[in-house]
């Protein structure tokens, strides 16, 4: 398992943004909107993860509700791992709270499942299968 990437919930990303950049010396690799999670998204790579910064697009984002009740601040932590169904089977033996029982597929086009918080000491844990990179590109999605 790796850290894929970090999900932070900002206010406003033209506010956000150049803090990340000043923090590491260069501006984001990409930025686009993730329209079915109603965010606006900017991604840093450092090393071999990613800092994402999210911004909600509309008061019915997951991301606005969570700053609503919590502030900015970090909102996710994703790991990636090989084989996402046969994790969640393992995880949900071991008796952790599944948000997703079955992988579903994210806004990347990846697979990905969520576990419940209240069973990964409060934080929000997204699980993302590694895809298998075909030819040696790198993966563009956020
Ligand atoms: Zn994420």
């Amino acid at each position: 398992m790796k850290i894929h990437h970090v999900g932070i919930a900002v206010e406003s990303l033209e506010a956000a943004v150049p803090i990340f950049e000043n923090l590491l010396g260069r501006g984001p690799d990409s930025e686009g909107l993730v329209a079915d999670q109603q965010v606006r998204v900017a991604v840093f790579a450092v090393g071999e993860s990613r800092i994402e910064l999210l911004e909600a697009t509309s008061p019915d984002s997951a991301i606005a509700r969570f700053i609503s009740k919590r502030g900015q601040g970090i909102h996710h932590l994703t790991l990636s791992v090989g084989n996402l169904a046969e994790s969640l089977a393992q995880l949900e033996q071991q008796g952790v709270r599944l948000i997703d029982r079955e992988p579903r597929v994210g806004a990347g086009n990846e697979r990905i499942a969520f576990l419940h918080p209240s069973s990964t000491a409060g934080v929000l844990i997204e699980l993302l299968e590694e895809q298998q990179v075909v030819g040696g590109g790198m993966n563009d999605e956020l």
